[in-house]
């Protein structure tokens, strides 16, 4: 089959992800073996590819926000039909014993792993699942708009929930990107006054265009203080920023996997007033299943940019040189 894989981790200009063939994948016993339809351009793969996060598999093919069809399954596996659309996401195996898969936390697990990281995800023909980590998709959307719910969607909805957002409360949004966006949607849908700081043009029209109470410059202040806030953007330099915006007894959540350093914290001007400072680290199977129903509830629709997936090299450029606002999906074309 066709695939990319990150032959050499390194900047884009040195064209780290090659088109290449591999072997259709076998899937294990619990696994199903799925055929791509889309995969959505997530900026992790944009990290994987850069070598911003360590190697865990040689050649790997990226991408972990994949729907597909049902294309065959390992002899253990139960309970799906061939030719039945299924999602993959991030999270791709735990151990289910450890103390944190025992507590609900199992995002935390340190026997996880993940989808075009440790194993071949979706910018291929086929991809292969766990099948107890594989997700049901709600009707009523299309391939491509599902697509960036599975990783862009969940995290944003993990972060909205891990920056404590009180009923009816003032969100601020630092980065307008894939899943800010969709977070934003929830966000209005639940009752929040969100504002979004970015500095991107397009990002703030797109944010503005979907109800946001205002939208200005990620440096700037927003137009009043806030009781939480999100830090979708990779910049440890908005950390200090962000924090001088909340309210007494806000809270920050971080939502990215990969930030550069944050410069050293004043306490009494950055964190006094009991303010927080919070990571948000992948998400649960539920954290996944509570937001697929969410958005189905509340309507929530990623604005998409659909490439071939013979040009996923061009979308991650254009991911990098933030040439689209909202979400790029890969549509399958090998
Ligand atoms: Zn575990
Ligand atoms: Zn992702």
């Amino acid at each position: 089959m066709r695939a990319w894989s990150v032959t050499g981790p390194g900047p884009l200009d040195g064209g780290p992800l090659r088109p290449v063939r591999k072997p259709v994948p076998v899937p294990a016993a619990d696994e199903l073996l799925v055929r791509v339809r889309t995969c959505g351009v997530c900026r992790t793969d944009l990290h994987v590819t850069e070598g911003d996060l360590p190697v865990r598999r040689r050649g790997v093919t990226p991408g972990h926000e994949v729907v597909g069809e049902v294309a065959g399954a390992g002899a253990a596996v139960r309970g799906f039909e061939a030719g039945e659309r299924v999602g993959v996401a991030w999270l791709r195996r735990t151990d289910g014993t450890c103390p944190y898969c025992l507590r609900g936390a199992e995002n935390l697990c340190p026997a996880s792993s993940y989808t075009g990281w440790d194993a071949d995800g979706g910018y291929a023909e086929y991809t292969t699942v766990p099948a107890a980590f594989t997700h049901r998709l709600p009707d009523g959307l299309d391939d491509v708009g599902l697509a960036p719910l599975l990783c862009a969607g969940i995290i944003g909805y993990r972060a909205l929930r891990r920056s404590a957002l009180p009923p009816g409360g003032r969100l601020g949004l630092y980065g307008f990107g894939g899943s800010a966006h969709l977070c934003a949607q929830l966000a209005l849908a639940e009752g929040a006054t969100v504002h979004v700081l970015t500095r991107g043009a397009a990002a703030r029209r797109l944010a503005l265009g979907l109800g946001a109470a205002s939208a200005g410059d990620a440096y700037a202040m927003p137009p009043e203080p806030l009781d939480s806030a999100i830090l979708f953007a990779p910049v440890g330099d908005l950390v200090p920023v962000a924090l001088r915006a909340l309210d007494r007894g806000g809270t920050l959540a971080i939502a990215g996997i990969h930030l550069t350093d944050v410069p050293a914290l004043t306490y009494e001007r950055d964190l006094f007033y009991e303010r927080q400072v919070r990571s948000v680290t992948a998400n649960t199977r539920e954290d996944a299943r509570e937001f697929l129903a969410l958005a189905a509830r509340h309507g929530v629709r990623a604005t998409t940019h659909p490439y071939p997936m013979s040009r996923a090299d061009e979308a991650l450029r254009d991911l990098k040189a933030g040439r689209f606002d909202g979400a790029a999906v890969l549509v399958n074309d090998f």
